[in-house]
Parts: structure tokens; C-alpha cells; sequence
């Protein structure tokens, strides 16, 4: 079994030992946790756990190997949930859907201005715009012939660095039936400057620094899972959660 040291980070393969101690810090060793289901990661857990992958595979098989499919996924959600945060002042958090075919990933805020806690979620189904695409409406509308429930939100990723006319697009895509309730593109502008696009269900543009926005979050921990306490719904925040990379 894997386990982690939550102090140093050593990793280690321990066998025959439940409940080890780190070698070197005296502390015990954490398990690793080998499935995203339920767990609600901030944004800035799933945008550095992006950077960790490519520092482990490279650039390419990091960006395109199928392998990593739902790690690219939450970094998608978790940019669009860093400019939502950064917009509405407010901590986004993001899901992976391990179960269920759609949606891919889930982000999630708690609401507490009916003076409890109320969980507020975005379905979110994401697609990439890849470079060598060169009108974002076929991408768009090739999703926009499957039925969605009307509350998903489609999210684009835009691969390829090219300019957008969001006023343009959006009555392009509105001429044609629109199953998702809202549908935004997300890219990066310039080396730690992304925008995100609202192109459904009107044009709408955003742009924030990447740097700047995560440390306004930066009281925000890694990690929650929902509690399931009779009908109250409330999120806990998890310690050390040892989530080893694929
Ligand atoms: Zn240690």
C-alpha cells in the first residue's frame, strides 16, 4: 500500500504495516486515497496537481494522453472556478464525476446567505477546442446535437490561442437549439493571464491574473468532502488527503 508522510511528502510503498511512521519526521504516514468520488478539490489543488503531472510526464503525454483525461478535466474546472471565485468573491470547488458518463466535473460553493448552509452546484461538460480547429462553432454546436439537462453548463477549453469575437459567436451559436444553460470558453491570453468567455446565454467576457486570484484564495484548504447528517448538508474540510498522481 502507498502512504504519504504529511509533513515531508515522502512517498512510500509500505507492506505489512497498517499504520506506519515516518522515518524521518516521527509522524504518521497517510494512506493514499485512490479515487476522486466525493471529494471536493479548490482550485488551487487541481491547477498545481496539472503542473505536477507534467513535471512527472512532459508536456505532450500530460496534455494529451487519454490517461489523464479527468486531471485535465479539474484543471479546466478549476480555472473556470478560479475566475468564478475571483468574479463573485466566493470559494468554488470542484468535483470529478467518477460514476456517471456526464457530467464530467461538478463545482460546488456553499450558500450562506439564507443564513444556513445551502450547496449551490454547476454541472459542468467540458470539451477542448483543439489548434487545429479553426471555427469554435463546430465544436460547439457537434455538443450541442446530444440533449443535456438545461442546467449543464458547457465549458470549452480553447487549445489554440485564437482571438474571439464573443459577440460574434454567441449569435452564431444561438441561431441553432442550445441544450445547455450556459456555455463558456476559457483560455490562456498570456503566461498567467486566462479569460473566460460567456458565450451562452449572452456574451460576456472576463480576464484575470492567474497568480493574483489563487492567492486571494489562499485561505482556502485542499480538500472537502460532503457531510451527510439528516437533511442538513454541510462540507468538512479534510486534512492531509494523500491523492497520489496516476
Ligand atoms: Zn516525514
Amino acid at each position: 500500500m502507498k502512504f504519504c508522510c504529511p509533513r515531508c511528502r515522502r512517498e512510500q510503498e509500505i507492506i505489512g504495516d497498517t499504520k506506519p511512521k515516518c522515518l524521518i519526521c516521527d509522524v504518521s504516514m497517510v494512506q493514499a486515497t485512490n479515487s476522486y468520488k466525493g471529494l471536493w478539490m479548490s482550485p488551487r489543488f487541481v491547477i498545481s496537481r496539472m503542473k505536477l503531472l507534467i513535471e512527472k510526464y512532459g508536456y505532450q503525454d500530460a496534455t494529451t494522453n487519454g490517461r489523464f483525461k479527468k486531471e485535465r478535466e479539474a484543471w479546466t474546472s478549476g480555472m473556470y472556478a478560479l475566475g468564478l471565485s475571483e468574479m463573485q468573491n466566493r470559494e468554488w470547488w470542484v468535483e470529478i464525476e467518477t460514476v456517471e458518463q456526464t457530467p464530467d466535473t461538478r463545482l460546488h460553493y456553499m450558500d450562506q446567505s439564507s443564513g444556513r448552509n445551502c450547496i449551490q452546484t454547476q454541472s459542468i461538460e467540458i470539451v477542448d477546442w483543439e489548434e487545429h480547429v479553426d471555427d469554435p462553432t463546430k465544436v460547439i454546436k457537434q455538443k450541442c446535437q446530444r440533449a443535456y439537462p438545461p442546467h449543464f453548463c458547457l465549458l470549452m477549453l480553447a487549445r489554440n490561442g485564437k482571438n474571439l469575437d464573443v459577440e460574434l459567436l454567441t449569435q452564431e451559436v444561438l441561431r441553432h437549439k442550445v441544450p445547455f444553460g450556459e456555455i463558456w470558453i476559457t483560455g490562456c491570453l498570456a503566461e498567467g493571464l486566462m479569460t473566460m468567455a460567456r458565450i451562452v446565454p449572452n456574451a460576456f467576457r472576463f480576464d484575470f491574473e492567474t497568480a493574483r486570484s489563487l492567492e486571494k484564495l489562499k485561505e482556502q484548504g485542499d480538500i472537502m468532502q460532503k457531510l451527510k447528517r439528516g437533511t442538513s448538508t454541510e462540507a468538512q474540510e479534510l486534512g492531509f488527503v494523500y491523492l497520489p498522481l496516476p
